[in-house]
């Protein structure tokens, strides 16, 4: 059956138009080709913020709610969706599709908050220090907002910053990874559907990722840069932007820990580290990547573990019961690979997997005693592999948690009240699950410290990304 959404045209100012050039979208499953989409470059990114800025005067003076009513009828229309959503996303990013199908559940949430939330983006009134003055704060939306995602939630890195802006006010400009544009353009299908005025919000595709997030970061009609991604392109973005002094919002690159102290429920432990770890093929940002173990709950866990993951069941998305997919791409597939032999050859223990499968699979891994100096102590692995630390005291698991430049997010499990609050506290992160290894929502603040970013998404602070605060003295 043919897919509905699935288009080879990007989106500007209202219109899907071919690019002179396209390139084709991959499955990561089967290298197969499922469609192309145009080439576009720093020159068309050029003429969408012209036309976002043209937009963005009549879509701010927009009562809110007739914003909302648009923002919200796109939240019915990508439910409605759901399924044909879902295919695209596994069909272009290798997930499986039962998690394809929860993404777009969790990606609509965004849409449905922002619609509601735009409602309440309430200013305050201050007591004055002198005597005839009247102090008031408005909010108001900050105008042309860029956006740049990955790959690796191609629905719900969008809605999460698409939502907010549009909700607020403000126009938006979106350039989507190279490996997932269907699904962003599929969104854009629904977004003109729900009734968006042209050029209130606009996908452009193309292989220059340098020079379109220059045109991106750069452009003086451009008042916010919203970034998805890796540390190091976030830098280079955030530099960009200084230029001309843009709103800048980060989410990056993390390296999280999960702790499991002696006194933890084991069962729930193991539970939660599947859950956390491969999700995605653990091509999450919030993915587990160093499992921090108590000496004398160690061994204990490492069977448990290797046992639940030795069930796993690896193949195509679309193939029913699959847990776990391919890697996104042979870079990613060469970084896993490299990880886990530099981690064997460092004196870690293989426990189950460590091995690339057919194409871009890779066996669901569990290495134990993984050294301190291993690059997977480091750096994010973005796959299926589960690297065990051990340590003694709760001091030396905490220091060991925080050993690293990136502040995502962590989880620990333990069922002393009092040691949950303390690790709560202790552990440098933006995002703490405690005896939990998923904790994302609509309604909760996401994002990082450190080298894991700059703002917050989702919840009622995400707003105040696409919004200024303007402060009015009445004498
Ligand atoms: P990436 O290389 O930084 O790519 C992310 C996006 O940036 C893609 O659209 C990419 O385009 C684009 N890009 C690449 N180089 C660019 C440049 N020089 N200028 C402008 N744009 C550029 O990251 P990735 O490896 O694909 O994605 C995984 C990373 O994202 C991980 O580090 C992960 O932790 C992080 N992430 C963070 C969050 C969060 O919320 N904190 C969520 C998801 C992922 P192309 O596709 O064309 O290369």
């Amino acid at each position: 059956m043919q897919n509905q959404l699935i288009t080879d045209k990007a989106y500007i100012n209202g219109k899907f138009l071919r690019g002179k050039k396209q390139f084709d979208v991959i499955n990561p499953a089967d290298g197969s080709t499922i469609g192309s989409v145009p080439d576009l470059d720093a020159t068309a990114c050029k003429k969408a913020i012209d036309q976002a800025y043209d937009a963005w005067p009549a879509w701010r003076d927009t009562p809110v709610a007739a914003r909302s009513a648009v923002v919200y009828q796109w939240y019915v229309l990508i439910t409605q969706h759901k399924e044909a959503l879902a295919r695209i996303m596994t069909l272009e990013s290798g997930k499986p599709l039962a998690e394809s199908l929860t993404e777009v559940d969790y990606g609509a949430s965004f849409v449905e908050w922002f619609a509601e939330e735009a409602k309440r983006a309430y200013g305050e009134t201050i007591p004055a220090p002198k005597a005839g003055q009247r102090l008031v704060t408005i909010r108001q939306p900050v105008g042309v907002v860029s956006a740049i995602t990955p790959w690796n939630f191609p629905l719900a890195m969008i809605t999460r910053k698409v939502a907010p802006a549009l909700a607020s006010g403000c126009t938006a400009v979106l350039r989507p990874a190279s490996e997932t544009p269907l699904t962003a353009l599929a969104l854009a299908v629904l977004a003109d559907k729900a009734g968006f005025p042209p050029g209130v919000f606009n996908v452009i595709t193309g292989k220059d990722s340098n020079g379109m997030g220059k045109e991106l970061t750069t452009n003086e009609k451009v008042r916010k840069i919203s970034f998805t991604g890796s540390t190091a392109v976030g830098r280079q973005l955030m530099e960009q932007a200084a230029g001309t002094i843009k709103k800048v919002s980060l989410e990056l690159g993390g390296n999280a820990p999960f702790l499991v102290f002696d006194d933890a429920d084991i069962d729930a432990a193991i539970n939660g580290a599947i859950a956390g770890k491969f999700r995605n093929s653990g091509q999450t940002c919030v993915s587990v990547n160093r499992f921090l173990v108590q000496d004398g709950i160690f061994d204990a866990f490492a069977k448990k573990l290797t046992a639940a993951v030795k069930k796993l069941r690896v193949g195509n998305g679309l193939e029913e019961g699959v847990q776990v997919g391919p890697l996104i791409n042979q870079k990613g597939l060469e970084k896993v690979k490299a990880h886990v032999a530099d981690a064997l050859t460092k004196g870690a223990m293989l426990l189950t997997g460590g091995k690339a499968k057919k194409d871009l699979f890779f066996q669901p891994t569990v290495l134990a005693d993984v050294p301190k100096d291993a690059y997977i102590a480091r750096e994010e692995t973005f796959g299926p592999v589960c690297a065990l630390f051990r340590f003694k005291t709760e001091e030396q698991g905490i220091a060991l948690a925080n050993n690293t430049e990136f502040g995502l997010a962590a989880y620990f499990y333990s069922r002393d009240v009092n040691r949950c609050w303390r690790v709560s506290e202790a552990l440098e992160a933006g995002m703490v699950g405690v005896n939990t290894g998923l904790l994302s929502n609509a309604v909760a603040p996401f994002g990082g410290i450190k080298q894991s970013g700059i703002g917050r998404e989702g919840s009622k602070h995400g707003l105040d990304e696409y919004t200024e605060l303007k402060y009015l003295c009445f004498g």
